[in-house]
């Protein structure tokens, strides 16, 4: 039965690693060769928790440690050069699914946009290596001092949808948190590190094992539109 939207279709914004993208480990590898190259030591991004945290946050996490002051256009301008070497070596792979029901969602009028917690240039980058940038046009990215939360809202705003519902879909509990601390509802899809039962446990509106069944996602929207009254 089709359901009537209140107002307009929900925009969908996404996640890139672990959700369109596998998540291989190339920036963090990009990270560490940045630091090693400008301060002399290395893996200084091992420790760090990478799923669902922002660039900006990681950055400031591992310069923590410096005596001197970090350069950050610098450092991103370093970043960005290893990454798109790397990416040209071996480019990130879309995840299962993602090359079919990406196209078909923008063919069937869906509006889309980023929350990543990339930096823009990263995103574009890792993106594009896989084919999928001209799918995306606008987001949120990650910026100086802003959450993912902030990212999120950030991506809203973008597409003019302030007021309007949207639909996150991401990979770990905090792609979920950040979604719902504004009030939108979140696929989680578990391709990512975290199971199934994590993303349950982390709340999420409805949790998905894959991508790519066009007719599955689109009855999941809209049991959520049905459910939430969106
Ligand atoms: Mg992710």
């Amino acid at each position: 039965m089709p359901v009537n939207f209140k107002s307009r279709r929900p925009l969908l914004i996404w996640d890139i690693d672990g959700t369109l993208l596998e998540a291989r480990g190339i920036g963090r590898q990009a990270l560490n060769l940045t630091f090693s190259k400008l301060f002399h030591q290395n893996a200084a991004f091992d420790g760090l928790e990478f799923s669902g945290a922002t660039d900006y946050d990681l950055i400031r996490q591992a310069s923590a440690t410096l005596t001197s002051t970090i350069n950050v256009r610098v450092f991103l301008t370093a970043y960005l050069q290893y990454l798109a070497d790397l990416l040209r070596e071996s480019p990130l792979k879309p995840l299962s699914g993602v090359s079919h029901l990406i196209p078909r969602l923008s063919q069937l009028g869906w509006p889309m946009a980023l929350g990543t917690g990339n930096i823009r240039g990263g995103a574009y980058l890792k993106l594009g290596a896989a084919g999928l940038s001209p799918y995306f046009p606008v987001g949120g990215f990650s910026e100086p001092g802003a959450t993912r939360t902030d990212i999120l809202h950030s991506a809203r705003q973008h597409c003019g949808y302030d007021n309007d519902t949207a639909i996150v879909i991401g990979d770990t509990p905090l792609d979920i948190q950040a979604g719902q601390e504004l009030g939108l509802a979140v696929i989680a899809v578990a391709t990512g590190r975290f199971t199934r039962q994590d993303l349950l446990d982390a709340n999420a509106n409805q949790v998905i094992d894959r991508l790519g069944d066009v007719s599955e996602f689109l009855s999941l929207i809209r049991h959520l539109v049905e459910q939430k009254s969106l």
